[in-house]
């Protein structure tokens, strides 16, 4: 690592080759374009967004390198090289036996669950995120999270938000009975949770409750990189320690790892299940060959799994991590100068405005994130996503029961971005935070069974 102690600034750790065109609109173009969207910002073209900050989900910039292996890809069928070099890669990382390639994260995760899932069972999780919470309910199971106290409340300044509550993990187990948990999940970084990282110490201690019961621990790894370097700045005993051996010791205590290699894999598709137990692993890829496809390249091309291999290379590169986490965290600490609240500490692929505090006046069943989102569209071009009563809001028995934290993500896609992009998106929050006074609350005008967040419509309450 080349960093020399009298510099302060964190530059962009590579220079750009090819560029993309962005649109600019005006205020009264987007008025009609977030109107015919129905207030949802998922349903806008993409083509109208300036900065679009809805995730970092497959939005990451590939290298040079990463275009020359697409050229190189193995087509075959079977054993194609391509899956011979990203399955050696996943090892290398994670330690694992069985690597089954998927075509995205929920994939790996629909065909665990089809298996493990079902009727009666329950899957704690630190938090689920929100495919998977999907998946594991439409196996019939139950999904718990088991967040800490301190990852509840945005203005606690702490290390490991993302930690699973490792007393309310066992009293789950306790609860619902060792015999109905298939399997205990851990989520790093913790997405659905802000994008906190999760300690090692955690970690260690979460295997140890599954090690009590014997029951398999599953890593939920898209942000496995990003976690590592958080390690590795806070926690005693890790700063000698580089990337690598810091993520390879986090693999060391789960069992198997469901990851969306369109996170931490630095690619545009791709995924994978990844399993030590062998008879799980027959099943799962009996189940791959009837949904995904073949073994060797589960519903992805040769090429794909080269992109992945090399975005694996390029993921744990220190220079890279210290540049992503450190601008991250501008972004937030730009955003906190100016008064604007957000989730604290900064995240390690994200920033959260914490719209409770952002946007008082509108009561949580008004949707509060979501009108900071469509003003956020609405005065910059910037396309941010709601993690909150839309996401997670649900009704029981006729009465609207809130989640606990009300969030506006604001991703950044990984390479993606400039500083002066960012700078940009500081100066619209600030402007959207100024006028937060005239926003207004929404009402839902059609929502879909599950997953509602994705076409839900909506219109401005009066
Ligand atoms: C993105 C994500 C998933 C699902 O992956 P996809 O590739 O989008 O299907 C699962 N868990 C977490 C934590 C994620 O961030």
């Amino acid at each position: 690592m080349i960093r020399d102690s009298y510099i302060k600034t964190v530059i962009e750790p590579f220079k750009i080759k090819t560029v993309e065109p962005i649109k600019f609109t005006t205020f009264e173009e987007r008025e009609r374009i977030l109107k015919d969207a129905g207030y949802n910002p998922f349903l806008i073209s993409a083509e109208n967004v300036l900065i679009d900050l809805l995730t970092d989900s497959g939005t990451s910039a590939m290298s040079s390198a990463q275009w020359a292996g697409l050229l190189d890809g193995d087509e075959s069928y079977a054993g194609s090289r391509s899956f011979y070099r990203m399955e050696a890669k996943v090892r290398q990382i994670t330690g694992m036996k069985n690597i089954i390639p998927t075509h995205q994260g929920r994939a790996a995760e629909k065909i665990l669950f089809s298996i493990i899932g079902g009727k009666g069972k329950v899957v704690p999780n630190n938090t689920h995120f929100d495919t998977t919470r999907a998946n594991v309910e439409y196996s019939g199971a139950m999904a718990i999270d088991c967040l800490n106290e301190q990852g509840k409340h945005p203005e606690i300044i702490a290390d490991f938000k993302g930690n699973m509550d490792i007393e309310k993990l066992e009293a789950t187990i306790l609860k619902y009975g060792v015999e109905n948990i298939p399997v205990v999940m851990i989520t790093v970084t913790n997405n659905s949770g802000g994008g906190q990282p999760v300690s090692m110490e955690n970690i260690r201690q979460t295997r140890a409750i599954c090690d009590k019961y014997g029951l398999p621990l599953i890593m939920d790894s898209c942000r496995f990189a990003e976690n590592a370097y958080f390690i590795k700045m806070r926690e005693p005993g890790y700063q000698d320690k580089t990337p690598l051996e810091i993520a390879q010791e986090m693999f060391s205590y789960a069992d198997g790892s469901t990851m969306s290699a369109k996170k931490d894999a630095l690619v545009n598709i791709g995924g994978w299940l990844a399993l030590n137990n062998d008879d799980l692993a027959v099943q799962c890829r009996n189940l791959l060959i009837v949904t995904e496809g073949f073994p060797t390249y589960g519903g992805l091309a040769g090429r794909d799994l080269e992109a992945i291999a090399q975005g694996l290379e390029e993921i744990l590169d220190e220079d890279y991590l210290h540049y992503r986490i450190k601008s991250t965290e501008y972004l937030g600490n730009k955003l906190t100068e100016l008064g604007i609240p957000i989730l604290l500490p900064p995240g390690g692929h994200a920033i959260y405005l914490d719209a409770k505090r952002f946007c008082p006046t509108i009561p949580q069943d008004q949707f509060p994130a979501q009108s900071i989102t469509c003003a956020l569209y609405l005065d910059g071009g910037i396309r941010a996503v709601e993690i909150g009563s839309v996401m997670f809001g649900r009704m029981e028995e006729g009465a609207f029961v809130a989640p606990d934290l009300e969030l506006v993500r604001l991703a950044i896609p990984r390479r993606v971005y400039t500083q002066s992009h960012i700078d940009y998106v500081i100066e619209v929050v600030k402007h959207v935070h100024d006028r937060r006074e005239e926003l207004r609350g929404l009402r839902l005008t059609y929502e879909a069974p599950m997953l509602r967040h994705f076409t839900a419509r909506f219109d401005y309450i009066d």
